[in-house]
């Protein structure tokens, strides 16, 4: 693990951070920081179940989205210190609890610490889904092969100008799409146990006001890569105004239902099945409370 954290290029950005001695792009070090770790009942229906998504949420990101919703832990770095022993332990508690699975949330930057902690779990291991933004190597999908079951990666645009301006990764549709198609490799079309998904990939495409045309883009191009059976969709419109996005006046409103339904068209006229929000849904109130100490 030491190898690849003393020049790491675990995601896209390659900043090569010798991570034992300073933070990289992502904002971390060699240890594992973690701000929240709950069963969480807002995921998709399969995700959920009854018992709640095991959700662990890991500190740092590879994106900086300026509408992140999250930015406490993304961004300015919320969050705990846990030792892999602890992480194990952190799993095993939801999985008392009753999480339906283990849900790492936000995990690109720790996937070496991630791997070693599933292998404390030995047999005792629950269906873990992987939900990341979406902006991954390939080669690092390919360290989680028999680690993960499902996975939720976000793509958030076609459009190199809006990444490059909203998250600052120019590159990352060429990436995601890679990578998602890596995924899909590795777990194959989605296969549900009692309505829960225990394998499969969820793609999630959050619409942004003034952006149709990039979201139905977008869609044209997974269809593209992907056939309808390969994947599902979970198309999303709680898209409300927080953190820098006032720095981006055409951020500053929430989607319109024109907007969210031309996109949903093209959904369907893809031919996805998934996951489509009601535009109530669109609230502040979806973000959980985070932790900078060690609380459970
Ligand atoms: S995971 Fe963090 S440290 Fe590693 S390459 Fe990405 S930004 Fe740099």
């Amino acid at each position: 693990m030491s190898d690849i954290l003393s020049s790491c290029r675990l995601c896209p950005r390659e900043c090569g951070a010798d991570r034992r001695v300073k933070r990289g792009f992502c904002g971390e070090s060699d240890k594992v920081r973690i701000s929240r770790a709950e069963p969480h009942h807002w995921e998709e229906p399969p995700i959920s179940g009854k018992g709640g998504a095991g959700t662990v949420f890991f500190t740092g990101c590879t994106l900086r989205c300026c509408y992140c919703q999250n930015y406490e832990i993304s961004s300015l770095g919320k969050g705990f210190e846990l030792s892999v022993a602890q992480l194990r332990d952190c799993f095993l508690r939801l999985m008392d609890m009753g999480a339906e699975n283990i849900e790492l949330v936000s995990p690109t930057q720790f996937v070496p610490q991630i791997t070693e902690a599933l292998d404390m779990l030995g047999n005792e291991r629950p269906t873990v889904v992987y939900n990341s933004g979406g902006y991954e190597k390939a080669e690092t999908i390919e360290m989680l092969k028999g680690y993960v079951d499902v996975y939720l990666p976000d793509l958030k645009y076609y459009s190199c100008e809006l990444s490059r301006r909203y998250s600052a990764a120019a590159d990352y549709f060429e990436k995601a799409i890679t990578a998602i198609r890596a995924m899909q490799k590795q777990v194959g079309r989605p296969v549900y146990e009692n309505a829960l998904m225990k394998k499969g990939v969820i793609v999630r495409h959050l619409v942004l006001p003034h952006c149709r045309k990039d979201s139905i883009k977008l869609i044209e191009e997974l269809r593209e890569v992907f056939e309808p059976q390969d994947i599902v969709l979970s198309l999303m419109s709680q898209y409300t105004p927080m953190y820098k996005a006032a720095e981006f006046k055409e951020l500053g409103r929430r989607v319109s239902s024109f907007e969210y339904e031309s996109v949903l068209a093209a959904v369907e006229k893809a031919g996805f099945d998934g996951f489509f929000q009601e535009r109530s849904s669109a609230e502040e109130d979806y973000v959980p409370e985070f932790f900078d100490k060690k609380y459970y």
